[in-house]
């Protein structure tokens, strides 16, 4: 048997996806993989930055805790961020900024959360963690 894994999640049962910001300060550096493509090897990752919102976390491991693994979901995009403090960040801001400018819009704001598709209500602990 395996090791149950925690999500953590959004009260509107979103699943919380964090900034992962591009920054040669770190403190976090990703590893990197080779893909051989028709075009020639792809390398992917390797980069370094930081959780917007946890600043001083040191990888994207999955750290057990209580016996429950518990990954960090994460996104270079601000597109795809659903965190709400990652969200409150300035750097953040900054980003939102700059995409509205290369999509040519006047603001570009995280979009609302899509129609859910399952109730959260049903959810045994709704806004905190889902265990799958
Ligand atoms: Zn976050």
């Amino acid at each position: 048997m395996g090791v149950p894994v925690e999500i953590k999640c959004l009260k509107n049962g979103q699943v919380r996806i964090h900034w992962f910001v591009h920054s040669e300060k770190g403190p976090i550096v990703t590893g990197s993989v080779t893909h051989i493509t028709a075009r020639g090897p792809l390398v992917l990752g390797g980069v370094t930055g930081y959780i917007a919102c946890q600043p001083a976390r040191k990888n994207l491991t999955s750290p057990i805790i209580n016996g429950h693994m518990q990954p960090c979901p994460c996104s270079d995009d601000v597109q795809a961020v659903t965190c709400e403090t990652c969200a409150a960040t300035p750097e953040y801001e900054t980003q939102c900024e700059l995409l509205a400018q290369a999509l040519g819009a006047t603001k570009w704001k995280n979009p609302p959360a899509p129609v859910q598709t399952r109730d959260a209500t049903k959810m045994t602990d709704p806004g905190a963690v889902a265990k799958v």
